[in-house]
């Protein structure tokens, strides 16, 4: 049977992703590289109900001798599996036109699978909850904001220190107006 041919799956799972940038280049500023990524995530057909943050500025965690990044995360009901999921955030990195500078560095985007249902997965291209989540406020001041009631790890998302901790991030304008900038 062709791939074309195949009965969609039709197991429906929310997710989250996160989204960085903190680097402009011929298709856009970090702002555009984000809005493009997510608008891209909204007309693929195996996605719906697609929710996103705020868009918030941070400090970068690696080399401090780059510019701020820009963070979001989306949370959406998806039919993919998780590693058609990973293959569609590496192509938005690609299509961003992202190259791999140093560690930790400056990119134009990156896009994280966060989680994936409640789902544990170890796979030699995919880790889910992804490492780190719960150390990172911006990641987890972003996932707060659109799923509040979330459980990551067991862990009601609020009992995170980092899911309140705004220190080194700051919000950079509404989901809803960032079309506008
Ligand atoms: P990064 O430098 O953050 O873009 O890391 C990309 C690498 O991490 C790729 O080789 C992915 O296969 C791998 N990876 C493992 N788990 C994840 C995840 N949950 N989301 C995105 N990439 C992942």
């Amino acid at each position: 049977m062709s791939a074309e041919s195949q009965t969609p799956n039709q197991n429906w799972t929310q997710c989250y992703l996160g989204l960085g940038s903190n680097l402009a280049n011929e298709l856009g500023t970090p702002i555009e590289h984000l809005t493009r990524g997510i608008a891209k995530l909204k007309a693929n057909s195996q996605i719906r109900n697609l929710v996103a943050s705020s868009f918030y500025g941070s400090i970068p965690m690696g080399p401090q001798d780059q510019p701020d990044f820009v963070n979001a995360v989306v949370g959406f009901e998806t039919n993919l599996t998780p590693i058609a999921l990973l293959d569609v955030c590496q192509a938005l990195e690609t299509d961003a036109r992202r190259e791999r500078l140093r560690h930790w560095g400056e990119r134009s985007l990156d896009v994280d699978v966060l989680l994936f249902g409640d789902q544990e997965i170890h796979e030699p291209r995919l880790i889910v909850p992804h490492l780190g989540i719960t150390e990172r406020n911006f990641v987890l001041v972003p996932l707060i904001e659109i799923a509040p009631n979330l459980i990551i790890n067991g862990t009601p998302i609020s009992s995170y220190p980092e899911s309140q901790n705004l220190s080194g991030i700051h919000r950079i304008c509404d989901a809803d107006q960032r079309g506008k900038l």
